[in-house]
């Protein structure tokens, strides 16, 4: 149900695309055994690498991302949200920086042109 006070923008679609895309990728993931995917226990590359702030350290993690079963739909994912911290698909936060920098000025610019129009 839509409240009709709500201006749905091209922003707001964005974060609902990309809501579904992560409702998606984490369902698919939840139903592998542990171990069975890099990120999850499935690689000798500790799962902390994944999340961490050190550019270096998800570098590592994005390497390991090769062989995931779930690698094309993770990937597939990070493209949909590049604002995503942490590796996705075998990309790290820092690899979708130039992608991450758009989405931002969109999410910025979406509200001021609709209360333009
Ligand atoms: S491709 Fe995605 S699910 Fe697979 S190890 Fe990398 S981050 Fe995890």
């Amino acid at each position: 149900m839509t409240d009709p006070r709500l201006r749905r923008t091209a922003w707001h679609r964005r974060l609902a695309r990309r809501a579904a895309a992560r409702r998606e990728l984490f369902t698919v993931l939840a139903t592998y055994p542990p171990g069975a995917v890099p990120c999850m226990g499935g690689s000798p590359v500790p799962s902390s690498h994944w999340t961490a702030d050190e550019p270096e350290l998800q570098a590592v993690a994005a390497r390991a991302c090769t062989g995931c079963p779930l690698r094309e739909d993770c990937a597939a994912f990070a493209e949909v949200a590049p604002v995503e911290a942490g590796v996705y698909g075998g990309t790290s936060e820092y690899d979708r920086l130039p992608h991450r920098l758009t989405e931002c000025y969109q999410q910025d610019d979406a509200p001021r042109r609709a209360s333009n129009e």
